[in-house]
């Protein structure tokens, strides 16, 4: 999930600063100069604005939708920090452009952004307990684990992002209690791995939802409505209809297809942060490439832990992509010539290179 939005997240991270830029310019209220009071001005008021954002991404569908993804994981620890999705940076950036039109600069914005954006990381983790005075003014991951909880007690609790004072003044404060252990993840679990449909699921849902209603207003209210109001059991027919089949989650997964996901996960990141760290000087073809190249790879890996079959036929296209990639980098007839040879005899021994595969990955399986 971390590694597809920090993907995707090169492409809009510069729309967003031209949107707060375009909107302040255009119409900014006010002409505000960057000054101490005016920082730390903006720091209650963008954490003002985060709570009521965060708050709604759990109580109006349209936004849960976007925010939904973070809340999947049933373990918690930093990872989970990582768990979110362009389409949440996109209902952000909606809530932050109330800053512009008063005047904040767009420079100013992006930079508290970084902040924002910074501290969550810290208090997603199990490792450190309750933190003294601290608890009192800021978000610490004790609150933060209440809000991750799917406890009756703990649900939608603690939607602070640094200051917790916005929940007390709001009345959705909820201290974590020792008798209480956080039990974490969506109260209708996911039983999938597959990177799809974590990211879909919800939108099917709606989708389902939205088409039991008659008129069109019901149906319009429906995005608006809390997402308790959606009936669980559309998740059955959203399975049945797209062929999401329950699978192994929690079963021990093989020594061999452990190390194959790990090393593809290993080389991704190592990729992504090459990527990232060179884009400026990249041509947008082999951006393109790369980005369907890891996208590919993280649907593959998804569908490997559930030891599906097809994933077979992704390797090939991963295959193909990576041939066009060097023929991009070098247009060599023996480049041309050798990937030929190459793609024949993968063609002509499908068989048995699909049984050595599956070998590899599956090996008690195939
Ligand atoms: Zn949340
Ligand atoms: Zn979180």
């Amino acid at each position: 999930m971390g590694i597809a939005e920090r993907l995707s997240d090169i492409f809009v991270a510069g729309l967003f600063y031209s949107i707060f830029d375009f909107i302040q310019h255009k119409f900014g209220l006010f002409s505000i100069k960057s000054g101490v009071a005016v920082w730390i001005l903006l720091f209650l008021f963008t954490d003002f604005l985060w709570y009521w954002y965060h708050r709604l991404a759990h109580e109006v569908n349209i936004l849960w939708l976007a925010h939904i993804v973070h809340h999947q994981s049933e373990d918690f620890n930093y990872t989970v920090s990582a768990r979110i999705t362009i389409f949440q940076a996109f209902a952000r950036s909606a809530f932050w452009s109330f800053l512009p039109l008063l005047g904040f600069p767009a420079g100013m914005i992006t930079s508290m952004l970084i902040i924002h954006g910074a501290y969550p990381f810290f208090v997603h983790t199990r490792l450190i307990g309750k933190l003294g005075l601290l608890e009192y003014i800021f978000v610490t991951p004790s609150h933060h684990r209440v809000h991750h909880a799917r406890n009756e007690k703990y649900l939608d609790k603690n939607y602070g992002d640094a200051l917790i004072i916005w929940d007390k003044i709001f009345g959705t404060f909820q201290r974590e209690e020792d008798e209480e252990p956080a039990v974490y993840g969506l109260t209708k679990p996911l039983r999938t791995y597959s990177f799809l449909w974590q990211h879909f699921h919800f939108g099917i849902e709606l989708f389902f939802a939205i088409k039991r209603q008659r008129t069109w207003k019901n149906k319009f209210a429906v995005l608006f409505v809390r997402p308790e109001k959606i009936d669980p059991s559309l998740r059955a027919e959203a399975e049945e209809r797209f062929k999401v089949k329950p699978n192994n989650i929690g079963v021990q997964m093989d020594k061999s297809l452990n190390r194959y996901v790990k090393w593809q996960m290993i080389l991704l990141l190592i990729g992504l942060f090459v990527f990232i760290l060179f884009e400026h000087y990249l041509q947008i073809g082999f951006e393109i490439g790369f980005v369907l190249f890891t996208l590919l790879t993280l649907i593959n890996c998804g569908a490997i832990m559930e030891q599906k079959k097809w994933i077979f036929y992704l390797e090939y296209s991963r295959l193909l992509l990576i041939a066009i990639g060097l023929l991009i980098i070098y247009p060599k007839l023996i480049v041309i010539a050798l990937l030929f040879i190459l793609f024949s005899v993968l063609a002509y021994y499908a068989k048995p290179v699909k049984k050595y595969y599956f070998g590899i990955i599956y090996s008690s399986q195939e």
